[in-house]
């Protein structure tokens, strides 16, 4: 019998998830929408919907068997119980206990950002580094740390939440309620607010035509258009982002003195060639100039895999993060 492996990407918008081999190779994807706002049990359906596609015989070779699920979930995760999630309807949840039961096999689960960093770390762009600091930038903005190369998650599981530190304390709100997060600066959110704001102050750009066909949807996609059209307002809001992004990497370099930064998520994907360089000369005005010349700045490897490997390192590790 061959071992197989799911693993899963819950996000506010999207499930991703993926069957692997055991030699981590991606034999079958599905891809669905949450709908978060239908609530705690549908998301739950939707999940088993992903697994069940995904063990689904028809492609299915009979000697192959399902060994173990891992999973990332956007909150605070503690023992396999989501505490909390921004995004998604569930408090003190216990989906690992739910998953076991249902598929009969162990389940290792984690916060998004961390199980996305940490498959960087095992297959993807910080593989062999010790201390690393993950930026994962898309509707929020997630944050994970490998510190003397272990993943560092605090005291109660919360820990390495960059996205909320705090650039400006009397900045834009944020999701969590504070002023001034990265977040509130840096995310796909921050950035259709602020296009926003444009447009209503009678700015002209590219992007009008996008919010036209629906105001709350604005893709990394659009933005990367927006940008090769050389639109001015796109042009400064990411640079703006990116400037930000490139401060809060300053205070992450003075204070971990990491080897390593990788950059994912969805805008990065999209955009990150175009943004790095703003990252990194910001990122070099602001911090320590020893400790700026010992670390490097990386886009991630995996792109919207990266939470996906990330599973499938915490199943051949026996972890849950
Ligand atoms: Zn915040």
């Amino acid at each position: 019998l061959e071992n197989t492996y799911i693993g899963l990407d819950i996000g506010g918008t999207k499930i991703l998830g993926a069957l692997f081999n055991e030699e981590g190779q991606i034999l079958k994807k599905e891809k669905t929408s949450t709908r978060a706002s239908k609530g705690a049990e549908r998301i739950i359906q939707k999940i088993s919907k992903v697994v069940d596609a995904l063990l689904d015989s028809e492609n299915q070779e009979e000697t192959q068997v399902l060994n173990a699920i891992g999973l990332g979930v956007p909150g605070i995760i503690k023992e396999g119980v989501i505490q909390f999630s921004p995004n998604l309807p569930w408090s003190n949840f216990p989906l690992k206990e739910y998953l076991e039961k249902t598929y009969n096999v162990p389940v290792f689960m984690g916060n998004d950002a961390n199980v996305s960093l940490y498959g960087e770390w095992t297959y993807g762009a910080a593989k062999w580094s010790k201390d690393v600091v993950g930026f994962f930038v898309g509707t929020g903005i997630g944050g994970a740390l490998i510190l003397d190369g272990k993943l560092y998650s605090g005291n109660i599981g919360a820990g390495g939440e960059i996205g909320h530190m705090i650039i400006d304390p009397l900045g834009p709100y944020c999701g969590c309620g504070a002023r001034g997060c990265l977040e509130a600066f840096a995310s796909k959110t921050a950035i259709l607010k602020e296009v926003k704001n444009q447009i209503f102050r009678g700015r002209e750009t590219y992007l009008t035509k996008f919010l036209e066909e629906d105001e709350y949807i604005l893709k990394s996609s659009h933005l990367k258009e927006a940008l090769e059209k050389k639109d001015q307002l796109t042009e400064e809001i990411v640079f703006s982002a990116s400037q930000n992004l490139g401060i809060a990497s300053a205070s992450m370099i003075n204070i971990f003195n990491p080897e390593l930064i990788v950059f994912g998520g969805g805008l990065i994907e999209a955009l990150g060639e175009n943004m790095l360089p703003v990252i990194e000369e910001f990122a070099a005005k602001y911090s320590i100039k020893q400790n700026f010349d010992s670390c490097k700045f990386q886009l991630s490897s995996l792109a919207d895999k990266a939470c996906l490997y990330g599973a499938l390192g915490m199943i051949k590790n026996r972890i849950s993060l």
